[in-house]
């Protein structure tokens, strides 16, 4: 926020959900970047080689949690609003600056609040997520289920007289295992998955049959999969049995104080190359670097969940480091990276303020 305010941006100013939001220009077509600024925890210190909260420059990396994902993609943005203010950049186009947070709690919460309480709905969304300075146009969705199994508890000395429910859920999750087998593959996501997570079950005594289990499922979802079909699947397996399939929702309190939430039903999304968003970023790509962009998809999921698949937006994923070494040790992102996404995203809202005004 204060680096915004520092660089003479138009406007910045924080939403209720505590996301900062930076804005450039006064056009009525609008780009906006997101970059989350909340972060994973470091984990085990020890797997570390140099200090994770140190932040260290060295060797043409900066160094530590975060670096990659994602606030290397927050300095890029940033220091592309410096170079659109020098540029003195007036065109028909508003430039957005998003820092968005919960990111890592639940991806696509905070544009489910921009989108729906700020009425923020710009016409292009970019993602600057890691994706080595690639061009990212999709990545599966995901969510989370539950399965409830009701039996009835007898006496552990008499189990015939009684509906173990952890042999419904054990008999359901060798089920799940070679439902996983089966799940829809495409060509440029790859394949849906289906996991348990989790297994609790409840019964009134050691001494009983178990009343009660749960499995928790962490369903990855490709294209064509959707949070219907995926949950008609597992009631299949379960048909037979008194149990239920529920849907998890997220919720949780801000910094700023404030609940909210969401299902936890993540959409899948892409956008096919001949899209204009990617046509555009490619050729914002060429014209910057003089080489041809890789174009390709995010293996993790990103806010892209509810800025394409709630509302459908065009997102453009390009950001700085390499998405492997997310959530990892050791996490550090190339300055020639931010300095190339620097450049890429001033150049894109030249180029998308220029394909306007060439309509
Ligand atoms: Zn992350």
């Amino acid at each position: 926020m204060r680096q915004m305010l520092e660089a003479g941006f138009d406007e910045v100013r924080m939403d209720g959900l505590g996301n900062v939001i930076g804005r450039i220009g006064y056009g009525s077509r609008s780009l906006a970047f997101d970059a989350h600024m909340d972060v994973v925890d470091i984990g085990h210190e020890g797997n570390w080689d140099f200090d994770p909260l140190g932040g260290e420059v060295k060797n043409g990396f900066v160094h530590g949690r975060g670096s990659v994902d994602q606030k290397g993609g927050a300095a890029a943005f940033v220091t592309a609003g410096r170079i659109l203010k020098d540029l003195a950049f007036e065109r028909d186009l508003s430039v957005y600056f998003v820092g968005s947070v919960i990111e890592e709690d639940c991806d696509g919460l905070c544009w489910k609040y921009l989108v729906e309480e700020e009425g923020l709905k710009p016409d292009v969304v970019v993602s600057t997520e890691p994706t080595n300075l690639g061009i990212y146009r999709g990545q599966r969705g995901r969510m989370e289920m539950h399965v409830h199994f009701y039996g009835v508890s007898s006496h552990g000395s008499a189990p015939e007289r009684g509906v173990n429910a952890i042999y419904m859920a054990s008999r359901t999750a060798l089920e799940i295992e070679k439902l996983n087998e089966r799940l829809a593959f495409d060509g440029f996501l790859g394949k849906g998955s289906v996991t348990i997570s989790e297994i609790i079950s409840g019964s009134p005594s050691l001494c009983a049959v178990a009343d009660y289990a749960r499995i928790h499922l962490d369903r990855r979802l490709t294209w064509g999969e959707t949070k219907e079909s995926a949950i008609k699947e597992v009631e299949g397996l379960i048909e037979a049995m008194n149990a239920k399939v529920e849907m998890l929702h997220y919720q949780e309190t801000s910094f700023t104080g404030l609940r909210y939430g969401m299902e936890k039903y993540y959409p899948t999304w892409k956008l096919e190359e001949s899209h204009p968003a990617i046509q555009l970023a490619a050729r914002t790509f060429e014209n910057t670097f003089s080489k041809k962009p890789r174009i390709d998809k995010w293996t993790f999921s990103t806010n892209g969940v509810t800025i394409n698949g709630y509302y459908g937006i065009p997102v453009i994923g390009f950001g700085p480091g390499n998405e492997v070494l997310a959530h990892a040790p050791n996490e550090k992102v190339p300055v020639s990276d931010l300095v190339a996404a620097s450049a890429f995203y001033a150049a894109l809202a030249f180029e998308m303020a220029h394909q306007e005004t060439e309509k």
